[in-house]
């Protein structure tokens, strides 16, 4: 059975790779790491949104082809929704910019590792690769806590950990911080 996958319609980017980083593209692993850190920055720049609802911040982005489609932050406090996650949201904004459910061109960038919920609807939107700022030992489903990814699910991303794990952290505990 043949799949389409994406729509050809265009798709409204929100922010592309620098050429100066694109152009180097895949010529050594240096510049890859050079790749991660820039669409993890821009995770990190999702999350402050959430810190002025007093949500915990965590940010999230969707990219596809080096170019962000979609991007979101943990808003369960402003939108009084257990369910208001960054991925999710993310992933919800994802498809509806794709028009269609399976984001098996895309890759997924957030700030803390993903919740049981969310590692859900990543396997659920067969999302090939994920990228994770900080772990959370706590609530972590992608190893953290246990590791849904391998418990035989019919989709298995691969998981990419701690990129710019420190300024991801230190988001949670600079927020905390400030509550105290
Ligand atoms: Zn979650």
């Amino acid at each position: 059975m043949s799949v389409k996958y994406d729509t050809d319609r265009p798709i409204k980017v929100i922010k592309s790779l620098p050429e100066g980083i694109a152009e180097c593209l895949p010529d050594g692993i240096a510049d890859e790491f050079e790749r991660r850190k820039f669409f993890m920055r821009e995770a990190i720049k999702a999350a402050w949104a959430s810190s002025s609802s007093g949500d915990v911040p965590v940010g999230c982005v969707i990219v596809r082809h080096n170019e962000i489609i979609a991007a979101a932050c943990n808003e369960r406090e402003r939108n009084k929704c257990a369910t208001s996650h960054a991925e999710l949201t993310a992933i919800e904004r994802a498809c509806a910019a794709l028009g269609g459910w399976r984001l098996v061109s895309c890759e997924l960038f957030v700030t803390l590792e993903p919740c049981p919920m969310c590692a859900g609807a990543i396997v659920n939107a067969r999302i090939p690769k994920v990228y994770i700022g900080a772990p959370d030992p706590k609530g972590g489903a992608a190893g953290g806590m246990f590791d849904l990814f391998s418990t035989g699910v019919n989709h298995k991303p691969e998981i990419y950990r701690d990129i710019l794990k420190d300024d991801c952290s230190r988001l949670l505990t600079e927020i905390f911080k400030g509550k105290r």
